[in-house]
């Protein structure tokens, strides 16, 4: 099939579409666990960008999950599926110029190396918000760790499906002794350098 794709050379480059913007285009994923506070440091770094002008998005389960996966379970096969559709979403909004924010559990470490690979190394931040499955548990923000306990839900990660830490990621969060605050402008503070153009 895709030896007869042949592309076409479009005249607007990723290089414009960044100089147009002032800034290079980024990947910042958040993993970490259901309820470890993805999505809430995602949300104010997100702020943060955008009130300087950093044109952005943010991708979690509500958008994918509800549109262009909404054909995937929770089982590993899915899983590597979710993670490999929303690394090629992300990477056109990167050659679209953007700073990406997606946050998902992606529990797998080789999906979260297949990002990197998509992507490409230098448009890559990894971001472990490391928060335990006791406190997880206890926020039980979405309900859901409840219902795993009950047995309502399968393949939860944490509880009865596995979450492989990173071992080396490029910031690590510990939700349990650091405000949100002091977070988000570490990530802040980690990620401008990458974003000034030469
Ligand atoms: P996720 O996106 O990882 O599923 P959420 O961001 O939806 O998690 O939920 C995390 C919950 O933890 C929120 O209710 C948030 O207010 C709370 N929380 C408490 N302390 C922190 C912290 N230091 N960082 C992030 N979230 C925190």
């Amino acid at each position: 099939m895709s030896k007869h794709i042949i592309p076409h050379s479009y005249q607007i480059s990723n290089e414009d579409r960044m100089a147009s913007n002032k800034h290079n285009s980024l990947l910042i994923w958040f993993t970490g666990l259901s309820g470890s506070g993805k999505s809430t440091i995602a949300n104010v770094v997100e702020q943060k960008l955008f009130k300087k002008g950093i044109k952005t998005y943010t991708l979690d389960g509500d958008n994918i999950r509800k549109g262009i996966n909404n054909d995937l379970t929770f089982s590993p096969e899915d899983r590597t599926e979710n993670i490999r559709r929303i690394a090629e979403v992300s990477n056109l909004m990167l050659d679209a110029g953007l700073v990406v924010l997606a946050a998902f559990v992606s529990p797998y470490k080789k999906d979260r190396e297949n990002i990197r690979t998509i992507v490409k190394d230098v448009n890559f931040v990894e971001v472990y918000i490391n928060t335990s499955v006791d406190e997880c548990e206890r926020r039980d923000v979405k309900g859901l760790y409840k219902k795993a306990r009950a047995g309502e839900i399968k393949n939860m990660t944490g509880i009865s499906s596995p979450y492989e830490a990173p071992v080396n990621p490029d910031i690590e969060i510990k939700t349990e002794i650091e405000t949100v605050e002091d977070s988000v402008k570490r990530i802040v503070d980690f990620i401008t350098p990458k974003l000034l153009r030469q």
